[in-house]
């Protein structure tokens, strides 16, 4: 894994993570899940004054209500999920799962993630070690069932299993101290749980973001990702809705 690619969150509404993406050696850009294009602005511009593109993991208006300036301002080319092109802003790559999206000298591959949508997908950067997974997997936690199963959601879990533990996890929301609370509830005698959970008090005291986070602290911590079965998970996610 090499540096090829670096993202960095800009905070967006209450707690959404919107991700500014830099391929290095051509100087491409792109920014995943704008909620809103103001701050979207700002960091573009701080960064450079140039958007190429924009990926898309769901439909929400968390995940999409930036675009529209964003696209009369910069011309980016749009990438979301062709299967759900009918309720996201109009696509000029619609990918499905198994493509692979260039994006300056590297590119991104395409994981069908149903779950939280049924249209959810994510974005993984091989060489750069970054997944981008929406509102599918969060630090100590994952996306709610709005539309998907929890087998679903287990089954798009397991696609990201063969990924190496140093992969970034980008992800769309900061929802890490209350997803704490649950994950200590669940697994209450995990050192590295213990661990992450008062790291989380501390980066949230200082104002600072808990994300990226690593897949292998994920592994290690998150009841979500170290359920077994689907069962399990489905059990978890619903503890979870009513915690
Ligand atoms: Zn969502
Ligand atoms: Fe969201």
């Amino acid at each position: 894994m090499t540096t090829t690619v670096t993202a960095t969150a800009i905070p967006m509404l209450t707690d959404n993570y919107s991700w500014l993406l830099l391929e290095i050696a051509t100087g491409t850009t792109g920014i995943v899940d704008p909620a809103e294009a103001a701050p979207a602005i700002a960091a573009i511009e701080a960064a450079g004054g140039k958007l190429d593109y924009i990926f898309i993991t769901h439909h929400h208006g968390d995940h999409i209500d930036g675009i529209p300036e964003l696209v009369a301002r910069y011309h980016p080319k749009i990438i979301g999920n062709a299967a759900d092109a009918h309720r996201l802003p109009k696509l000029d790559i619609a990918v499905r799962e198994g493509d692979s999206v260039p994006f300056g000298n590297t590119q991104a591959q395409i994981f069908n993630t149903p779950g939280h949508t049924i249209g959810h997908i994510a974005y993984y950067f091989a060489d750069a070690g970054i997944l981008l997974p929406g509102d599918t997997l969060f630090s100590l936690g994952c996306g709610r069932l709005f539309e998907g199963s929890a087998a679903d959601m287990f089954g798009a879990f397991q696609k990201f299993a063969p990924l190496p533990d140093a992969t970034l996890i980008c992800a769309g929301h900061e929802y890490t101290a209350s997803n704490a609370k649950f994950a200590l509830a669940q697994d209450p005698t995990n050192a590295a749980l213990q661990a992450r959970a008062t790291e989380v008090t501390h980066l949230r005291a200082e104002g600072k973001h808990t994300l990226p986070v690593t897949l292998g602290q994920e592994r290690a911590t998150n009841p979500f990702i170290r359920a077994e079965t689907a069962q399990a998970f489905a059990s978890l996610r619903k503890a979870k809705d009513n915690f």
